[in-house]
């Protein structure tokens, strides 16, 4: 079978890998649709994604939906043919985290496409994939399964609103305009979410917020917007999606007291700040990681239609040119999400 393998920066190829089957309580699952994400995007470009670095050759991808093929012994609640997505969390079970539920957070946690462990944990971009029968949440029959692979990054998105507490009827500031910003605004508008004004620094990333139906899209180029946005703080939750420090300082800026701020994007190790404000408004900063229970949550609001994240795709190409698919990804301008499948 076909693998997208990534052996270094700059360096990621298609080669062959034996299948293999099914072990116990393993499913084994033929690969349908996979979203590119900025984790693959920064394997590809750097090597590594912050203290993530490939030492040895890892399949790529952590975004995924498939049917299934064959199940092992044990398994129970899925037959071949099946429609399933994958969830790339394999939490031990075991830890503190995972035994009150915070299964993100867990202690041992074995991450699809992630250089985070050594050995690596192999990614889902392979012709056919082989998971653990809890990690498939299965779908309709008649479920679209480009639509199921965005089910990973809107979890990410429903546990970021968590985090953010109460949001119905709220104003709400969403900083990035890129994926994880859209899919944020759609959670939180999901959640009930009265008003949502988003920024970023790209003319076409505000020009696309428009046309996916934002309530309001700040360019934070633009000092006149940003001290309108600023001078009379109207924001009651922010979520910081772009992990730019300027745009922390924004979010600060624009929430009312006791506002509540959730970092959802990656800030550089070391980050000029201006957090005053903090303590003259007693705002609430909170990070988020991941997701836990919201996979089963993304998957019923896609297949269900309650959501739909397709106008987000940009480019659906073949995985069986890694080069071309992750230059049209690096092209942040003209692109938000990359759909890929195998020829
Ligand atoms: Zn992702
Ligand atoms: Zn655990």
């Amino acid at each position: 079978m076909k693998a997208c393998v990534v052996h270094a920066a700059r360096d990621v190829r298609i080669e062959h890998r034996d299948t293999g089957s099914a072990g116990a309580g393993e499913v084994m699952v033929g690969f349908a649709w996979g979203g590119i994400c900025g984790s693959d995007i920064h394997y590809f470009e750097h090597g590594r994604v912050g203290d993530s670095i490939v030492r040895n050759p890892m399949i790529l991808g952590h975004e995924l939906s498939g049917t299934v093929i064959a199940t092992g012994e044990g398994v129970t609640g899925l037959v071949p043919g099946d429609k399933v997505a994958v969830n790339p969390a394999s939490p031990c079970g075991q830890c503190a985290y995972c035994k009150s539920g915070d299964t993100n957070l867990c202690t041992d946690m074995q991450f699809m496409g992630s250089a985070a462990r050594q050995p690596h944990r192999d990614g889902g971009f392979s012709e056919v994939v082989r998971v653990k029968a809890s990690q498939c949440v299965k779908a309709p029959a008649d479920a679209d399964l480009q639509h199921l692979a965005m089910a990973e990054p809107f979890a990410v998105a429903l546990h970021a609103v968590a985090m953010a507490g109460d949001v119905s009827g709220r104003t709400v500031l969403v900083t990035g305009a890129g994926v994880i910003g859209q899919m944020v605004a759609v959670a939180a508008r999901r959640a009930g979410a009265q008003r949502i004004i988003m920024s970023d620094v790209s003319h076409e990333a505000c020009d696309r917020a428009v046309q996916l139906g934002i309530d309001e899209v700040v360019n934070a180029t633009d000092a006149s917007v940003v001290s309108a946005l600023t001078a009379t703080p109207r924001c009651d939750i922010a979520l910081e999606a772009s992990g730019a420090p300027q745009a922390l300082d924004l979010a600060i800026e624009a929430m009312k007291p006791r506002g509540r701020l959730v970092q959802v994007g990656f800030l550089p190790p070391t980050a000029p700040l201006h957090l005053a404000k903090l303590l003259t408004r007693e705002h609430t900063i909170t990070g988020t990681y991941r997701f836990s229970d919201e996979f089963e949550t993304a998957v019923h609001a896609i297949t269900t239609g309650e959501v739909d994240l397709r106008p987000m795709i940009s480019a659906e190409l073949p995985l069986d040119a890694p080069e071309a698919v992750f230059e049209r990804a690096l092209d942040k301008a003209r692109t938000l999400k990359v759909m890929v499948t195998f020829e």
